[in-house]
């Protein structure tokens, strides 16, 4: 929707991190978009804003930043960019439900920003959803339209036509009733799921500090002026071979460690629809030496043995 209220067409230029899930892309490429990578902060994991703007050409329109693991990014940087060349931002928030930078919530920072409420969230419409928040009024009414397939059935029911129909292009993203109330239980509760994250976070980061404090491994980084949603809880270890000895390690005695992403400018399709702009410096050089650890509500009973499995390995 953020594409196509956009009106991103064919040659049209977006940049964002290469270090990120496939849907930012796909949103995009879908209405025909180049990508245009940008390397990533090994710090954050997130867009190195201090990069972008050798990224823009005249056929850039958007800047995406992705706040991975709900960490934001550099946005005050990134928003002045956008102004100077005149480029839209759009926030992939699917991470950062709860999350601030310098007391803004993320995803109301951008023109438009999109949160997941996919199984993997803080919270979540049963499996699939998503959220398109608008910051920009410009929009409002249109994506009323693109949301109902493309008619004015909104304006109809408030009475403001007497009959609705086909007024542009959309598509079916209403959200169906049965997540909507799944959704509707989960934000009820939503304080109470996220002050457990944040306490299962919390005691990963104490019960691994003597980890980082001999050097074995690197524990996530919270800029000042941003929050932390728990929504994810990473660290860096040394390189690729101590990753993969890590992940058996747990796997052996039962505990589902993962990693991700696989950089989109090295991937089938990223060869296709991207190019990389500038070095990959940090990317694929950090992506693989972070470890993901298990992160649910209810969690906390079980840190004790993630954390001796994890250091009885090092
Ligand atoms: C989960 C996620 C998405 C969106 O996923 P959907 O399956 O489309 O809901 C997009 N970007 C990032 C960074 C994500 O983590």
């Amino acid at each position: 929707m953020a594409a196509i209220l956009l009106d991103i067409k064919e040659d049209d230029e977006v940049i964002m991190p290469s270090y990120t899930f496939v849907s930012t892309a796909n949103a995009f490429v879908l209405r025909g978009a180049k990508i245009v990578f940008v390397d990533i902060r090994p710090d954050t994991m997130n867009i190195d804003e201090t990069k972008i703007e050798q990224a823009i050409t005249d056929k850039t329109k958007v800047i995406v930043s992705v706040h991975y693991a709900g960490v934001a990014c550099e946005m005050d940087v990134i928003m002045d960019i956008a102004l100077r060349h005149d480029l839209f931002v759009v926030e992939d928030a699917a991470q950062a439900i709860m999350s601030t930078y310098k007391g803004k919530s993320l995803g109301a920072i951008g023109h438009l920003g999109a949160y997941s409420f996919h199984e993997t969230k803080n919270i979540t419409s049963a499996g699939e959803g998503g959220l398109l928040i608008i910051n920009d009024e410009r929009f409002v009414e249109r994506a009323e339209v693109i949301r109902e397939k493309g008619t004015n059935r909104s304006l109809f029911f408030r009475g403001m036509v007497d009959k609705y129909s086909w007024v542009d292009i959309g598509s079916s993203y209403l959200m169906n009733d049965v997540s909507a109330a799944y959704l509707w239980g989960q934000l009820e509760k939503i304080d109470e799921i996220q002050k457990n994250r944040l306490k299962s976070w919390n005691l990963y980061h104490e019960s691994l500090k003597n980890l980082e404090k001999y050097g074995y491994i690197e524990l996530p980084t919270i800029p000042k002026e941003c929050t932390n949603n728990a929504h994810m809880f990473y660290i860096k270890v040394k390189d690729l071979e101590t990753r993969t000895n890590l992940l058996n390690c747990l796997k052996d005695n039962g505990i589902n460690a993962v990693f991700h992403y696989v950089p989109l400018h090295s991937s089938v399709a990223g060869e296709k629809f991207s190019r990389l702009n500038g070095k990959d410096v940090y990317t694929t050089k950090e992506s693989e030496r972070l470890v993901r650890f298990p992160m649910y509500y209810g969690l906390e009973k079980n840190i004790d043995k993630i954390v001796q499995n994890i250091k009885k390995l090092f």
